[in-house]
């Protein structure tokens, strides 16, 4: 038996990131991964600008100046922030600005009105000042030509205000994947729909689409399909056609109807693992066609869920170079007993909270899926553990 470690490794070997870009507005473009590096193509601050609000004046002409000594300069002009005008600089004189305002040519330093007797025609000055003091210099935040981001980095909110600032309005962010979902089973059912004797209705594709589309990726296929042969080949081309990644669900045992082995097969599908060391979910198959990933679930809710979350956000991590798809694993205290022992790998649902986790309820079949209202993650416990309260386990964090 494979490790599951080892299938996911065969699998990603398979298939290639996908490095399309496309633009975006800017307004678009939050929690996208950026698909170029992004270099300025301006100075911030793009002109000389005033950081407070007081008076552009020459450096030198304020050596010595005191609140005993004031220096007296004569305002020789006013720009508010937003104006700009060049208001020539002859010795002894001051310009009148405001935060942000643009500093004329040959003034060097701004003093803060507070330091002066708020002159209108002539102004006292009661500090000196050093030349840059309050003056910010052109580029001084961002030069032209500076890399500002960098290829692959997942865009924040933070990040919008730094574009915006270079006045970027559309941003390469890379493709979203796709992935399809392809529910099998003659038995299943859409909600919405009155429920006809011996079906149910399809839970699992509504988790999995949920799950993907809060993640960004888009969900262009949710089909459900009878158990038949022929059938299943047209809608699995059809979910290929349409995606980078197909999920499908259920038909993967033993069953007399179980078809999907034999369709992947017949379409020419390599397989790249089955029966891993797992429970739920031994029978998972990752197959690759026209150099796509498929993966084959389960169709019990659970074992579906519980191996989505382990293949899906790797897969999906690695074809788009994102790392923020990648799930979360680590280490808890265990609060409950768990008083089996398996011969294979199994994956527990469980809800964990700060360094703690617990177990819902008594009853783990896969089928399951109510009580797995209130979990958050899965144990991950090795084949052959005997678990006791206290003990610490390994859990990956559901998406
Ligand atoms: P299968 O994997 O096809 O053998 O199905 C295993 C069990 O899961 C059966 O009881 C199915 O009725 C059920 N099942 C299959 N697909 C779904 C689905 N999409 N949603 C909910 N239950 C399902
Ligand atoms: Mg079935």
């Amino acid at each position: 038996m494979k490790e599951l470690e080892e299938c996911l490794e065969a699998l990603l070997a398979e298939v290639k990131p996908i490095e399309k870009t496309e633009y975006v507005a800017l307004t678009d473009s939050c929690d996208r991964i950026l698909g170029e590096d992004i270099v300025a193509q301006m100075m911030i601050p793009p002109y000389p600008k005033s950081a407070m609000d007081g008076y552009a004046l020459r450096a030198e002409d304020t050596l010595g100046a005191d609140r005993e000594h004031p220096v007296t300069l004569q305002v020789v002009g006013e720009l508010f922030a937003g104006d700009c005008a060049e208001i020539p600089c002859r010795g002894g004189c001051a310009v009148r600005v405001m935060t942000g305002s643009y500093v004329p040519e040959g003034y060097d330093a701004v003093i803060r009105q507070e330091d002066t007797d708020y002159g209108e025609k002539q102004v006292q000055i009661y500090r000196s000042v050093t030349a840059g003091t309050n003056y910010c210099c052109v580029g001084e935040d961002i030069r032209e030509g500076e890399q500002i981001l960098a290829r692959g980095i997942h865009l924040r909110a933070l990040h919008m205000g730094l574009l915006a600032s270079l006045g970027i309005h559309k941003v390469p962010v890379c493709e979203r994947i796709k992935s399809s979902i392809l529910s099998t089973g003659s038995e299943l059912m859409a909600p919405g729909t009155p429920l006809l004797p011996g079906k149910i209705y399809n839970s699992i594709a509504y988790m999995l689409r949920a799950s993907m589309e809060r993640q960004g990726i888009q969900v262009p296929f949710t089909e459900i399909c009878g158990d038949d042969k022929e059938i299943l080949k047209k809608q699995l081309k059809k979910a290929l056609d349409v995606a980078d990644i197909v999920i499908t669900t259920g038909g993967v045992s033993v069953g007399k109807k179980d078809l999907l082995p034999e369709v992947l097969e017949e379409l020419g599908a390599k397989k790249i693992f089955s029966h891993a060391n797992i429970q739920p979910g031994t029978p998972t198959i990752g197959s690759v066609l026209d150099g796509k990933a498929i993966l084959s679930l389960s169709g019990n809710p659970y074992a579906a869920y519980a191996n989505f979350e382990y293949y899906f956000w790797e897969l999906a991590a690695y074809l788009t170079q994102d790392a923020s798809l990648k799930v979360r694993r680590t280490y808890a205290v265990l609060s409950d007993p768990y008083p089996k022992v398996n011969k294979l790998r199994r994956f527990v649902r469980a809800y964990a909270e700060e360094g703690r986790v617990t177990l819902p309820t008594a009853v783990h079949a896969s089928s399951v899926l109510s009580n797995m209202r209130d979990c958050n993650c899965f144990i991950d416990i090795e084949p052959g553990r005997e678990l006791h309260p206290g003990d610490e386990v390994k859990i990956q964090y559901f998406k």
